[in-house]
């Protein structure tokens, strides 16, 4: 077994938040008059879907673009995402004024390739699958001299992502249980070491989708596993976390207390109650903490903050979920 590298601790979270400062915005946190109500416990939105890129992914690559030499930056970044990573990268780069390539495959969809672009990264499209795609990754770090910045396993991400917690801590300093969205776990490796050095006694629970919940079956196996993907209205929860992971599986079977599942009703029924009763307009992985609070399965007392982590999502397919209609991805793709 190769030896642990260190977590990452608060004060490498302390030194991000000063230093993508001048390039993310610090989200506010809304009381839940309704949920605090309904679960007689005060509930706290941390409204992160409103965050610069529309999603809290701008912190952890602004973080890690600002630990870069100066050749390093005149070099670039690259990175392999078609989603709210592809994003927040693009507009990090471009607000540290360095370049950035976006690596995709054939069949990334074109709304996909649009935003990306949007934010001033160049894309290239590469063969037709992602591993095609990392395989030019792979050159541009070799002929190109670019740095990857991964989504999730990478330190200065971690950090960058921990300073949500930070941020929630100076709002909701009696919290007790925080909600954090849960993928590859740079989100909440980063918030539960935050919360965790700062406020021990507060409970961190993952919430993931039922279909494809990579992390939760890597905790449950003990080791990183592999799991297929599956269509899911939390499209930006997919994928594995890496069978070499080398910090957030190690971090979060340490720091985070429990993951939950939620189903792809529940998802809708989360994504409705933050548009008609929140005014909140959340994509599905941004909404699961709703859908585990709305289903009553966070169980324990005193405060609580749902991260509402991103809301790029299309507009079409919500307009359809809030107007009721029963909008299932599981069957459109057979
Ligand atoms: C990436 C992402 C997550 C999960 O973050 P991890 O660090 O991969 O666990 C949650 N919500 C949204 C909106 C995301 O884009």
């Amino acid at each position: 077994m190769s030896e642990q590298i260190p977590f990452v601790d608060v004060s490498e979270i302390e030194r991000a938040r000063t230093a993508i400062a001048d390039t993310i915005r610090v989200t506010p946190v809304n009381a839940s008059p309704y949920l605090s109500n309904l679960l007689d416990r005060p509930v706290h939105l941390k409204l992160e879907h409103t965050q610069i890129s529309g999603s809290f992914k701008i912190r952890g690559a602004t973080n890690a673009i600002a630990g870069l030499t100066d050749d390093q930056k005149r070099a670039g970044v690259v990175g392999v995402s078609t989603g709210n990573h592809g994003r927040g990268l693009a507009y990090a780069a471009k607000a540290a004024g360095i370049p950035c390539i976006v690596c995709m495959s054939k069949l990334a969809p074109q709304a996909k390739i649009d935003g990306i672009e949007a934010e001033g990264a160049e894309v290239r499209i590469v063969g037709r699958s992602q591993d095609e795609a990392q395989e030019e990754v792979v050159r541009l770090v070799a002929d190109e001299g670019m740095t990857m910045i991964p989504p999730f396993d990478h330190r200065a991400v971690i950090a960058g992502q921990g300073t949500v917690g930070l941020e929630l801590l100076d709002q909701v300093p009696d919290v007790a249980t925080v909600l954090v969205p849960l993928s590859g776990g740079g989100l909440i490796s980063g918030v539960a070491a935050a919360v965790k050095a700062r406020r021990p006694q507060t409970t961190i629970i993952g919430i993931t989708m039922e279909r494809g919940a990579a992390m939760h079956a890597c905790l449950h196996a003990g080791r990183p596993v592999l799991i297929d993907e599956l269509a899911t209205l939390a499209d930006s929860l997919g994928g594995g976390i890496g069978l070499d992971n080398q910090l957030t599986f190690p971090m979060t079977r340490a720091l985070v207390d429990d993951t939950l599942l939620v189903t792809e009703v529940g998802i809708s029924a989360a994504i409705r109650h933050l548009y008609w009763r929140e005014r909140q307009i959340v994509e599905g992985s941004g909404s699961v903490g709703i859908a585990a609070l709305l289903a009553g399965r966070i169980a324990s007392a005193g405060p609580v903050v749902a991260i509402l982590s991103g809301g790029n999502i299309d507009m079409g397919q919500h307009h359809r979920i809030v107007s009721g209609e029963d909008v299932d991805v599981t069957r459109e793709v057979a």
